[in-house]
């Protein structure tokens, strides 16, 4: 046996580790459902919060999947492409994190089960495509029609993904989701466009969550650059700049020959009277305000401060794109070309010192397509966690106003999928009728651990929805809060059905991708940690 195992190690280097077959499966299987355990307690609006600290001796507390495994350092390949599946999820739709590990998890957990049975990695695999193609056809079946001014549902929308997250101000920050996305939404030849990217969350801790609010136009992080300046302009009219307001140093190799002090007041003038007609243009416009994206040199900022227009410099391109968006001005590159039509407009413009910082507010603005979710909360941990609520809610409202689909939450589009999958899987027959039955009982993990997280008991809630859904009931879930099962769509409870078909679709794949390895071989270690990134159970493989 030894011997063999040499022969088969003949092309690796002397001492390189290698596991295969079963045993590598096992590993990464063990490895994969460690990680989605280590979320798992999160779920639900009575999830717990996990605390993790960094070598830094930095803290995090967060209930969010995502933030909690991209915080945790995971060396395991298999553990990092579970984290992946939560990175892409956030990504993609910002809620749904926890979901997508979990039942990646437990879809691994099934697949052991078969494993143990003597079923084939490649049927289980076949099984599990089959389901998930099926799986997303019942999530689209069950699923209830919402539009873009169903203002109540999207407001349940927001309160479900909030869950758990800065719940003691849920209403008041899912109001600000809902208003911030129906303010930049444009309906569009009936299609409705929706960018969040305009949506602009800024956050300072100080006063309370419930003093967050809805700017009608952007925060900036930013000062005025001269204490000259007015700190606040009423009708503002706005000009915005991606070229500095000064004068370009001269390139190195020109080299400037002043003979006499004459030359150099001479040139001194030049400099002076180019600045001034830069300034001059700027008032032509009518300009009150100039937000600029480069600098703004001194002289530019004495003659600005004279004709009491109010300026900020080095503003991020980003922020430039959405005041532009906001104030309705054209972002001017050149400074020859700015006219009247170029400003944007906002009721007013002010400088406000924020818990000891300075911000400026652009508000007040007409109907704007871009907005600023202003987040405020006693300490940076409540609003770091308020900003990934609100971040989850904004991703889950904009969801269902695109795919205009939700579905009940609470585990009742979860149990319903799986009874329909039970009764698809008989008419495949076969190996692949076990996998998909497996892929059935992995999606109950999520009425399961919502049970458990209420004290309820998990085994007797699963028999009493599947009661109620066989009569019909297709929206009853785990009522979390209340520690009993109720019609989860009178309860408000809600969620995107995007949300759902994202995470089943990138939890299955990842668990088919885990499956399909048989084999794991350390690599030279030349390339960077070498032996220190073997999976653990590797030393003694050998
Ligand atoms: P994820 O990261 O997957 O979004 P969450 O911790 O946000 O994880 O939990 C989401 C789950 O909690 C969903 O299945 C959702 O339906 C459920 N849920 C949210 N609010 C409630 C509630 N009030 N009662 C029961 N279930 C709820
Ligand atoms: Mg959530």
């Amino acid at each position: 046996m030894a011997e063999m195992q040499n022969q088969q190690n003949a092309f690796l280097e002397e001492g390189a580790k290698r596991i295969r077959g079963k045993d590598a499966q096992r590993i990464n299987i063990l490895v994969a459902r460690a990680v989605a355990n280590a979320v798992r307690s999160t779920l639900g609006p009575k999830g717990m919060d996990k605390m993790i600290v960094d070598e830094m001796g930095d803290v995090t507390i967060s209930n969010d999947g995502a933030t909690i495994l991209k915080e945790i350092s995971i060396e395991h390949p298999v553990g990092k492409m579970m984290v992946d599946i939560a990175k892409t999820q956030d990504s993609e739709i910002g809620d749904g994190t926890t979901t997508a590990v979990v039942v990646a998890g437990e879809l691994l957990a099934e697949a052991e089960k078969l494993l143990d049975n003597g079923i084939h990695p490649s049927s289980i695999i076949n099984g599990y495509r089959l389901a998930t193609t099926k799986a997303l056809e019942f999530y689209n079946a069950i699923s209830y029609k919402i539009g873009p001014k169903d203002s109540k549902k999207l407001y349940n929308i927001a309160v479900t993904s909030m869950t758990g997250k800065a719940a003691e101000s849920s209403s008041k920050l899912a109001q600000l989701v809902v208003d911030a996305v129906s303010q930049i939404a444009i309906e569009d030849d009936k299609k409705i466009v929706l960018d969040n990217d305009y949506i602009k969350v800024e956050k300072k801790e100080g006063a309370s969550l419930d003093h967050s609010e809805l700017i009608r136009g952007i925060v900036i992080d930013k000062e005025i650059v001269s204490n000259n300046m007015p700190k606040k302009i009423s009708n503002a009219k706005i000009l915005l700049l991606d070229v500095a307001l000064e004068i370009k140093s001269p390139e190195t190799d020109t080299k400037i020959q002043i003979t006499s002090p004459d030359q150099l007041q001479q040139f001194l003038d030049q400099e002076e009277r180019m600045i001034q007609d830069m300034v001059d243009k700027i008032i032509a416009t009518g300009a009150n305000v100039v937000i600029c994206q480069k600098g703004i040199d001194d002289l530019a900022q004495h003659f600005l401060a004279e004709s009491g227009i109010m300026a900020i410099r080095r503003v991020k391109k980003s922020d430039i794109d959405k005041l532009a968006k906001a104030t309705g001005a054209k972002v001017a590159s050149r400074l020859k070309e700015i006219n009247k039509n170029y400003l944007g407009n906002a009721e007013t413009v002010r400088e406000t010192k924020i818990s000891g910082e300075e911000m400026i507010f652009v508000e007040g603005c007409k109907d704007p397509k871009a907005v600023t979710i202003l987040i405020r909360g006693g300490t940076q941990h409540v609003v770091d966690e308020a900003e990934r609520a609100v971040v989850d809610a904004l991703g889950s409202v904009s969801s269902a106003i695109k795919s205009g689909k939700y579905v009940a939450g609470g585990g009742a589009c979860e149990i319903e999928v799986a009874m329909r999958l039970r009764d698809y899987a008989k008419d495949v027959g076969g190996r692949e009728q076990l996998a998909i039955e497996g892929f059935a009982t992995a999606l109950e993990i999520i009425p399961r651990t919502l049970a458990e997280s209420a004290g309820l008991n998990p085994l007797d809630i699963l028999v009493a929805l599947k009661n109620k859904h066989k009569k019909n009931e297709i929206a009853y879930g785990v009522d979390v809060l209340n520690a009993t099962i109720s019609d989860m769509e009178k309860l408000n409870v809600i969620e995107p059905t995007e949300i759902k078909i994202q995470a089943i679709n990138s939890g299955s794949e990842v668990s088919q991708m885990i499956l399909r390895i048989d084999d794991i071989i350390a690599g030279s270690g030349r390339s960077k940690g070498g032996m220190h990134n073997m999976p653990p159970g590797m030393g003694d493989a050998d």
